[in-house]
């Protein structure tokens, strides 16, 4: 097991330099993750937010997308978060036609879901796993997952009105579903990086020490 793990960050587009903050934060090594060679070292990896359409774009034109793609296959523990979540879904509802996910998770996410309602918002959620006080989630432009399929948890939802008084915000079963876990994935609707409670990096940090992926020889 690996006391101080290293974690990359996928460093394309988006969010890096908070979540890097954030995995130092919670007892790791963090690593900007650009080309293959830097994915082969790390022992887990962040998806950030930022706009999943120019990640799927860019992850292709950089020649990442396939090698990502294999070690998630391979159990590569994996955060994503926001845009992060897009990406590990095997289905995306409101996408573009173009734009690919890794399908690490089997769940149907739509994107910008409360964006038809109201483009950001915060608001505290309980989190299974997650222990002490509610987490301040923040919401920008953020997916919902609509569904999930065998072996996904899910860790979170939005509870009914957070999102403002949109209709359809939390009506599903006690809320929109914003955080799962399926085995080594885990993925947020919202962005625990852009908040200095490090407990959701922390949680990941468990799940890499756990797995023990090791870096490829
Ligand atoms: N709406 C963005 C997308 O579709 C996600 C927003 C975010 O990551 N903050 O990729």
């Amino acid at each position: 097991m690996t006391v101080v793990p290293t974690i990359g960050v996928l460093a394309l587009q988006g969010d890096v330099v908070d979540h890097m903050r954030a995995l130092e934060a919670a007892g790791a090594r963090a690593v900007p993750v650009r080309r293959e060679s830097e994915l082969d070292a790390v022992e887990g990896l962040v998806i950030p937010g930022g706009e999943s359409t120019t990640m799927s774009k860019l992850l292709q034109i950089f020649d990442l997308f396939e090698p990502v793609r294999k070690r998630l296959d391979a159990g590569l523990p994996v955060f994503g978060s926001c845009a992060g979540m897009i990406m590990l879904a095997d289905e995306v509802l409101d996408g573009r036609a173009d734009q690919r996910s890794f399908g690490a998770i089997p769940m149907t996410v739509r994107r910008n879901a409360f964006g038809r309602q109201v483009d950001s918002f915060e608001t505290e959620i309980g989190i299974d796993g997650i222990e002490g006080e509610p987490f301040r989630a923040v919401f920008i432009r953020a997916p919902w997952v609509e569904r999930v399929g065998a072996g996904v948890q899910v860790l979170a939802r939005v509870p009914a009105g957070a999102a403002d008084s949109g209709a359809g915000a939390g009506e599903e079963q006690g809320g929109r579903i914003v955080a799962v876990r399926a085995g080594a994935c885990l993925a947020t609707s919202f962005h625990p990086e852009v908040t200095p409670d490090a407990r959701v990096h922390e949680y990941f940090v468990g799940m890499v020490r756990g797995a023990d992926a090791g870096p490829v020889e």
